[in-house]
């Protein structure tokens, strides 16, 4: 090998952000900080409070939650085992060990790495830091008992039944490959998921701290980031982040759906995102819906040969699911299936109805999709959309509905509830689409200093500049006036103030207005004055 490539090779290795994950930079981040400003100040106006959450929790609070048979749950969850490194590192070494049992060597490396896991995760055991089930223990005895023979196969132990001993080698040979497979069945922590959404969080969170103790409902807001693992794309992506809000508790008063969707209209228009429209419409609850989707797998069942294999498929597991697709062959089928407004219980009808009186009495603009159905299992009577311009075919900004039974299901009280969450991802491509992005985020004020007693000046002036809340750009080291003004420009400052000694020794400081070049003289506090005045 040459020097030359030699050096090439030791070139260390440049790492990129995961796929589906993006880094958020300035000027782009202030926008995000406005978002998320203006969401804090629109939902306390609506007495919301803000609740910070764990992004990971136990898989099963998401598997019982969101629903077996959804996408999340099947395709989209980030799931691992939350195991302690050297247990992980000491199961991978049995796995990745290469067995050769003719090698006596090779035998004993096998061996040794099986106790090794053994003693780490029996300690783990009895100090509690891995679960134990039923299942998980018989498995686990399974597993330990092998580990145990194969150790006296080892070593001849006078225990093992001698036609077993006998033929010795070739029980080493069959237990070798055996346990190796086995150790991957073992559990060695419980597995924990990245949360692909925060509303079975919420209802957890509401349960674990007796919330329902408090004056009802309560209402609640979270902002962060969530997980799924979808092909990424515009406006999809495995890492995204979603600001959602919850009520839960009290009734089910159609007023409290009316004014949570107001609520997000109200953030919306306040953030000025243009094209924004609301759909809503009522999927039944636990009486009706069962004999809606019924009736629609009889109907989708009839035209079955003329639907996609993903519909074909979701006649049986999620009917309901089939009225999402986007599959333009598909379209004029779904047209002729009964819609579940003309199938609602009486109870779900009123409901409905109540809930639109009441989005026209606050002046909220809606239309009506009997096809929306949401994607997670646990909603019930109103869904909504809300979707937005510039987002081509993932335009959806909001999704939410009414979600009564869901604190239940997680083994609290029965418990009325109704949330939506927001993709802020999206919403900062439509704000950025319509131009309400902010420009490159310049600098009030640039002082360009020369000479030692300059510079203590300068660093004074930067100090009482920044307390009186300007941005300042004090550069650290000395460089000529010309190229400090040239630095100040690029950076987009608006005014250079210039301190020189003869500057400083006059008390006389010179104030440049970049746009049009203008200079002026300003006593110290005189220049204050004038900031305050013109910024
Ligand atoms: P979609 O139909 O676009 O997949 P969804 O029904 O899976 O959306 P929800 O679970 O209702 O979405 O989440 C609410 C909002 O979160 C969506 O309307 C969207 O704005 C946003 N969102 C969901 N998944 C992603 C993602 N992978 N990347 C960015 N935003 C997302
Ligand atoms: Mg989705």
């Amino acid at each position: 090998m040459s020097e030359g490539a030699a050096k090439k090779e030791e070139k260390p290795r440049k790492f990129h952000a995961t796929r589906g994950t993006r880094d958020l930079l300035p000027p782009e981040t202030a926008l995000w900080n406005r978002v998320e400003q203006t969401a804090h100040e629109v939902f306390a106006t609506f007495g919301f409070g803000e609740i910070r959450l764990p992004v990971f929790e136990p898989s099963d609070l998401f598997v019982r939650s969101i629903g077996q048979e959804t996408d999340v749950v099947q395709k989209e969850m980030y799931i691992f085992e939350d195991a302690r490194g050297e247990i992980w590192l000491a199961r991978e070494n049995v796995r990745n060990s290469i067995f050769r049992p003719a090698e006596r060597s090779s035998v004993e490396v096998l061996k040794g790495f099986l106790n090794d896991f053994q003693v780490r995760i029996q300690a783990a055991l009895r100090s509690g830091e891995v679960e134990h089930d039923p299942g998980q223990s018989q498995y686990y005895k399974y597993f330990s008992d092998g580990v145990e023979y194969f150790n006296k196969l080892v070593v001849k132990d006078p225990s093992v039944p001698l036609q077993f001993l006998d033929k010795a080698q070739e029980e080493i040979e069959r237990m070798g490959p055996f346990l190796k497979h086995a150790i991957v069945g073992v559990r060695i922590g419980s597995f924990v998921v990245l949360r692909p959404e925060a509303t079975a969080s919420v209802c957890r969170a509401y349960i674990e701290h007796g919330m329902q103790q408090l004056p009802q409902p309560v209402k609640l807001y979270y902002m962060g980031p969530m997980f799924r693992r979808e092909r990424p794309q515009k406006g999809r992506y495995r890492q995204f982040y979603q600001i959602g809000a919850e009520v839960l508790g009290g009734s089910d008063a159609p007023a409290i759906d009316a004014e949570v969707i107001e609520m997000v209209m109200a953030f919306f228009d306040r953030l000025e995102l243009q094209g924004v429209q609301l759909e809503i419409n009522s999927i039944g609850c636990r009486d009706c819906r069962p004999k809606y989707v019924e009736l629609l797998r009889a109907a989708l069942l009839k035209v079955k040969d003329k639907l996609g294999p993903d519909s074909q498929r979701r006649i049986e597991t999620n009917p309901l699911r089939v009225l999402d697709s986007k599959l333009e062959s598909e379209q004029g089928i779904i047209a002729t299936l009964p819609h579940i407004a003309v199938h609602l219980c009486e109870e779900c009808a009123a409901h409905y109805a109540a809930v639109k009186h009441q989005l026209e009495i606050r002046g909220v603009i809606y239309r009506e999709n009997w096809r929306l159905v949401r994607g997670l299992d646990y909603y019930m009577r109103t869904t909504f959309e809300i979707t937005a311009q510039g987002l081509g075919s993932q335009n959806a900004v909001c999704g939410g509905g009414r979600y009564d039974g869901l604190v239940e299901l997680l083994g609290g009280p029965p418990t009325k509830g109704i949330g939506f969450a927001i993709g802020e991802d999206r919403l900062i491509l439509s704000l950025q689409e319509s131009g309400k992005a902010p420009a490159q985020q310049g600098r009030d004020v640039y002082i360009a200093w020369m000479g030692e007693r300059a510079h203590a000046t300068a660093i004074r002036a930067a100090k009482d500049l920044r307390k009186a809340g300007f941005s300042v750009e004090l550069p650290p080291v000395e460089q000529k006036f010309g190229k400090a003004l040239g630095q100040a420009d690029k950076l987009g400052a608006k005014y250079a103030l210039i301190l020189g000694d003869n500057e400083v020794s006059e008390g006389l400081w010179t104030l440049k207005t970049l746009a049009d070049g203008s200079q002026a003289k300003y006593t110290e506090p005189d220049l204050l004055a004038h900031l305050r005045k013109s910024l």
